[in-house]
């Protein structure tokens, strides 16, 4: 007999999305097992390395922002975007991104006016994972079961049976489940399973990645040190992001158009192309870590109790940091629709609402990041001869050079538009009222409370962040305490639906706040708002619970 681990819903898969979601599922009160093939702690290879500020608002909640700041570059390291000709080489641009020790009082930057108690974080995946690693090992209700692969799904009226392999002693056992996520990445097992297709544009651009040691290398940049570095020059372009701010850097050599596959360059050439630096210098290849460019979305999310998250239902170009944070994002939409169908008070309607929600975000994310890889791409290939010429033509050409770089890059770079933009705008949990939400991109951003939209985000009188007073489960917003709001209160009590009522008592409602009254949900987004409550207030609940007739 295969011995079977118990639980309410499984993972597949623990990197940044699996583990977000777990900690949330048992924030919630969920029991959830985390199957991963790798050992407790590892650190993936260097991929990501922003954080979006969306992401930290959600650390926040989970108790987890100020253990994800502190790692990472050292306190006083600028996390600024350069445009230089080559990394010794002249600087055309800067988009000014303060360091840890300044990030909440320098407001210079593109993203200081951001309306948020959590700005991004740049920090490498290769830190951030065994962070979130260790904070998730600590919660009550969360299992990982490292050095497990999980080699096969299936699903019963019942629940759910994965099959796994300890990959240590080549025990298979099964995890049973009523629910499964598989968060398994790109080459997602689980997303095969439910038989869903990715969809898009399969080649979008080819990039040699090195991860290397470079000990002499900063001392050699010319001028303020930078996080990232794009690296523009005739003969090659590249980027070069600092990892520990130290001695380790990840290069991207982007390839060119007669260069189809990874072998046809000389690795070793390339990076000391972009770097600017003769044969004598000397650095070590820690990693390679080749990726093709896509713009891939499944075509569907969900198969009854099996779900994919994060890579395993998206793949694009990571231009503007939006892999792993909106994995992350899709996390949180999930989370709080399964709890609620487990929890008893919501109906399994209510998880039609994930792929509903998700789906389009994606696709919409997928091809803000694929026009701008076009705008990126249009850019580098088409560098002027004189861009390192030393001379007052060479000047005019990096002076021209860097502005349209500017312009071009503080879109991805301070993507405020992504980061709290998006809004769900044909959700059945969603009362709507007519209005529309503002329209936005990947830099522009109109707070606002239009239902679907995040809830925008303020500072309190007492000085506390919004985000920090608002439940974990439905928060009603009251404005004016003069409002009796027992109707809606009573109705959620009927359907045991939990929901926190919030005074903020304010002479005038707070800008973008319209209403007196809102109701915010367990995701941050807006379900409804007025200045008095609906005739119906038992219908507003059954609408926001998944309950109310299919539309
Ligand atoms: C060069 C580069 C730069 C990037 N920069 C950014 C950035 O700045 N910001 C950003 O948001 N994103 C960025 N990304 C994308 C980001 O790295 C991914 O989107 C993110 O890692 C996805 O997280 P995930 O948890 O969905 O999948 P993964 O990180 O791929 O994790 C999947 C996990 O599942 C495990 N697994 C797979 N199959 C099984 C199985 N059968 N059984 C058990 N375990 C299994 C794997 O071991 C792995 O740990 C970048 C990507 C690249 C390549």
């Amino acid at each position: 007999m295969k011995r079977t681990v118990k639980t309410t819903v499984t993972i597949v898969g623990g990197g940044p999305v699996g583990l977000l979601l777990a900690m949330d599922l048992a924030w919630r009160g969920i029991e959830v097992v985390v199957a991963e093939r790798r050992s407790a702690g590892e650190p993936p290879s260097v991929k990501c390395n922003h954080t979006s500020s969306r992401t930290m608002e959600i650390f926040r909640r989970l108790g987890f922002a100020d253990k994800a700041r502190k790692a990472g570059l050292p306190d006083d390291y600028p996390n600024d975007v350069v445009i230089r000709t080559r990394a010794t080489g002249y600087e055309l641009t800067r988009i000014h991104i303060p360091c840890r020790t300044d990030r909440f009082t320098d407001k210079s930057g593109p993203d200081g006016w951001w309306p948020t108690p959590e700005p991004p974080h740049r920090i490498n995946q290769l830190f951030l994972e065994p962070a979130i690693f260790e904070h998730a090992t600590s919660m009550r209700g969360l299992t990982i079961l490292n050095r497990t692969d999980v080699e096969d799904v299936s699903q019963d009226e019942d629940g759910v049976t994965a099959t796994a392999r300890d990959l240590d002693s080549g025990e298979i056992f099964e995890i049973r489940s009523r629910y499964l996520v598989g968060c398994d990445g790109g080459p997602s097992k689980i997303r095969k399973i439910i038989g869903a297709k990715l969809e898009g544009d399969a080649v979008i651009q080819r990039v040699q990645s090195s991860y290397i040691r470079a000990p002499k290398l900063l001392g050699m940049i010319k001028g303020k040190r930078a996080w990232m570095s794009y690296l523009y020059n005739p003969e090659r372009a590249g980027n070069l992001i600092a990892i520990d701010g130290k001695e380790t850097w990840l290069v991207h050599n982007y390839l060119l158009r007669h260069e189809p596959d990874f072998d046809s360059v000389d690795r070793y050439a390339c990076i000391r192309t972009l770097l600017g630096v003769d044969d004598d210098f000397e650095f070590e290849v820690l990693g390679e870590e080749d990726w093709i460019g896509r713009r891939l979305v499944a075509d569907r999310f969900r198969d009854r109790r099996l779900f994919i998250c994060g890579d395993s239902a998206h793949l694009w170009v990571p231009y503007a940091g939006y892999g792993m944070n909106a994995g992350i994002a899709d996390a949180m939409n999930l989370s709080w629709q399964l709890a609620a169908y487990l929890e008893g008070w919501a109906p399994e309607a209510i998880l039609d609402a994930y792929q509903r929600e998700r789906q389009p975000i994606t696709e919409q994310v997928s091809r803000f990041a694929m026009r701008h890889a076009e705008g990126a791409i249009k850019e580098r290939t088409s560098v002027p001869p004189e861009i390192e010429d030393d001379s007052p033509e060479g000047d005019a050409v990096r002076k021209r050079v860097g502005k349209e770089a500017y312009r071009l890059h503080v879109q991805q770079f301070a993507c405020a538009g992504l980061n709290y933009g998006y809004f769900y705008d044909d959700s059945s949990l969603i009362a709507y009222d007519g209005e529309k939400a503002p329209g936005y991109t990947m830099y522009d951003y109109a707070p606002s409370t239009v239902p679907g939209c995040r809830t925008p985000h303020i500072w309190l009188e007492d000085g506390r962040s919004l985000y920090d007073a608002i439940g974990r489960d439905y928060t009603l917003l009251r404005f004016d305490p003069t409002i009796d709001v027992t109707p809606l209160t009573n109705a959620a009590k009927k359907r045991g639906v939990p929901l926190k009522v919030l005074d903020i008592p304010s002479a005038d409602l707070p800008e973008p706040y319209t209403t007196k009254l809102l109701l915010s949900r367990p995701d941050q987004h807006v379900a409804w708002r007025g200045d008095v409550l609906p005739d119906d207030a038992l219908g507003l609940i059954d609408l926001i619970r998944g309950a109310a007739p299919k539309t």
